[in-house]
């Protein structure tokens, strides 16, 4: 039966308690109201249609009663409604206006619940979840609380967003998303097999990944042409540990992976001199020959490093 007014369809889409007294009604926008619109596929718009997983979903991220979470676009909320619920405070980014308007509409009485209609890729992450001005006080460092991420990404944008979470990864604790499957082993992927590349590299250089499960692509509306798997990401920065703080580190490791068949020296030799790379590469015990995809971060570190003490010598 179709809900009659929008405080019965408040009940009936949040699954909560309505705060609104019976009978009260509520002006919206009617692009806000419209009940399913058309999905934007430039946006990636497959929204999941399993409350099954769903629940594996958000309950990959754990214990969240005392947590912030972000989730990155929540479409038509089927992890949003399961999130609000548990939440502590509840950070839902949703580029697409309407959608944004229906999520507001529907999460309107959930007081922990905010959403904001921006682009994830540029929102300010500083101002969100950064030191307050006026909460500090003068010698004591107030820690931002970490923040957990949650999201079925739109995946034509998957690495962009992880590139971001990681240049703001001091204010997150994990990151639960759902990407297509392929994209999903090569994050997870091991050195020396096939799939192990840049994306495998930079992510394990700032988080442990675990990849949790796949889903086909009946269990979306409308399907994708791709399975997709879930990945926990636990940041864990190895940078420092490693001996390879600052950005030089990710420009290296993107001319070693440069051209996938070209061996390590071949792809250096662009940025290197042949003498310091020969004298770097024997001081990490890494063959010339070797191709940058066999080889594990602390050896990438390693040859690094050592580039990095040649050049400040000569
Ligand atoms: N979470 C919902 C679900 O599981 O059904 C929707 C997932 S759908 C794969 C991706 C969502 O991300 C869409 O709602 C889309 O509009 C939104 N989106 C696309 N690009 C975005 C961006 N740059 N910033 C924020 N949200 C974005």
């Amino acid at each position: 039966m179709e809900p009659k007014d929008l405080s019965d369809r408040l009940r009936c889409e949040n699954r909560q308690e309505s705060l609104l007294p019976e009978g009260v009604r509520v002006n919206v926008p009617k692009v806000a109201s419209a009940h399913r619109p058309q999905t934007k596929p430039k946006l990636g718009q497959h929204f999941l249609d399993s409350e099954d997983a769903a629940i594996r979903i958000v309950d990959a991220l754990g214990d969240i009663l005392q947590s912030t979470v972000l989730e990155i676009g929540p479409g038509r909320g089927i992890l949003t409604s399961l999130l609000a619920k548990r939440a502590r405070r509840l950070i839902a980014v949703e580029l697409d206006r309407v959608l944004a308007a229906q999520l507001r509409l529907k999460f309107g009485m959930s007081r922990n619940v905010e959403v904001i209609e921006a682009d994830v890729l540029t929102i300010d992450f500083e101002s969100l979840f950064g030191p307050k001005p006026g909460l500090g006080r003068p010698g004591i460092e107030v820690k931002p609380e970490p923040v957990k991420v949650v999201g079925n990404l739109p995946y034509y944008i998957t690495s962009d967003i992880l590139l971001r979470l990681f240049a703001f990864s001091k204010y997150f604790d994990s990151i639960v998303i759902m990407v297509q499957k392929e994209v999903a082993d090569r994050i997870a992927a091991e050195p020396g097999g096939s799939d192990y590349g840049i994306l495998s590299a930079t992510a394990q250089l700032n988080a442990r990944v675990e990849n949790l499960f796949t889903l086909p692509p009946g269990d979306f509306a409308p399907p994708p042409k791709v399975h997709s798997s879930v990945l926990r990401l636990t940041i864990d920065p190895q940078q420092e540990k490693l001996g390879v703080a600052g950005d030089g580190f990710i420009d290296f490791l993107r001319l070693s992976f440069g051209q996938k068949r070209k061996t390590l020296w071949n792809n250096l030799k662009e940025n290197y001199e042949a003498a310091s790379l020969k004298r770097a590469l024997a001081e990490a015990k890494v063959k010339p020959t070797a191709r940058a995809e066999t080889l594990s971060l602390e050896e990438s570190a390693a040859v690094y490093r050592a580039l990095r003490n040649t050049q400040s010598e000569s």
